[in-house]
């Protein structure tokens, strides 16, 4: 049973880290693909848990050595979803949860259209920007690029297979766990199991003809 890929996008600060953080707390057999950055690591954050860590020459060895699912510069700095990475969690049947930006996006869904993807739409522009503000882990510079970037990025939320608008935190939470359950209902996901049922059925049938016949 291989797990679904699900693709989490929104403009910066739309809160999908934070989604995610909830997610893969309170939500059984899902895992959180790591992905290669050559941005600067923040304050609190972890190589190896929220990215590796690489500079530009690295990035670009990893680039043709073919280890990218997709990759693409993203205010600024250059990001990549581990290929090996991906293969080996869905692989072990869990789900794996990426967050990408809305053109690794667009990528992703053209190499792995089965992909389960997820758009997190903040309630406005003025929340999205107080929040970025209040998160304060970009400069001024910085913030200015996402914000301006954002305008851009909102309209790209048609090419998502569902939209979650993140007001409150805990209904958005709900909504993505929601969507997460639901898609690992989706008929062909499922083969495995109903085939077993469905031989059960099978013999169920042999043995009632033979009995009634
Ligand atoms: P992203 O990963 O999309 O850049 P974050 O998850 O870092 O965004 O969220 C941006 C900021 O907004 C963070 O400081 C986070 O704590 C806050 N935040 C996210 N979702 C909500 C919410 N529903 N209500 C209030 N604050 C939120
Ligand atoms: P941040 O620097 O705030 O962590 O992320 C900036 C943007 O890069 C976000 O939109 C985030 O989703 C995106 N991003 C993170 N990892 C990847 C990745 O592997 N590929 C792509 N295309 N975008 C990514």
């Amino acid at each position: 049973m291989i797990g679904n890929l699900i693709i989490v996008s929104s403009p910066s600060g739309g809160g999908k880290g934070t989604l995610i953080r909830e997610i893969l707390q309170t939500t059984p057999d899902i895992m959180f693909s790591v992905s290669y950055t050559t941005r600067a690591m923040r304050g609190g954050e972890q190589d190896g848990r929220e990215y590796f860590f690489v500079d530009v020459p690295k990035f670009k060895e990893l680039i043709a050595a073919g280890e990218f699912l997709e990759y693409a510069e993203v205010h600024g700095n250059l990001y990549g979803t581990s290929l090996s990475q991906v293969k080996k969690l869905t692989e072990s049947g869990k789900d794996v949860l990426l967050e990408v930006d809305v053109q690794g996006a667009k990528n992703m869904l053209e190499k792995v259209p089965d992909a389960v993807s997820i758009f997190i739409l903040p309630p406005s522009f003025a929340t999205l920007e107080t929040r970025l503000r209040m998160r304060a882990t970009e400069s001024s510079g910085d913030l200015q690029v996402r914000l301006r970037n954002s305008f851009q990025e909102v309209r790209e939320f048609n090419k998502f297979r569902f939209v979650v608008v993140n007001d409150d935190l805990e209904t958005a939470v709900e909504e993505m766990r929601t969507i997460i359950r639901a898609e690992r209902h989706r008929t062909n996901r499922q083969d495995a199991a109903i085939c077993g049922i469905l031989d059960g059925f099978d013999a169920a049938m042999h043995r009632f003809e033979k009995e009634f016949d």
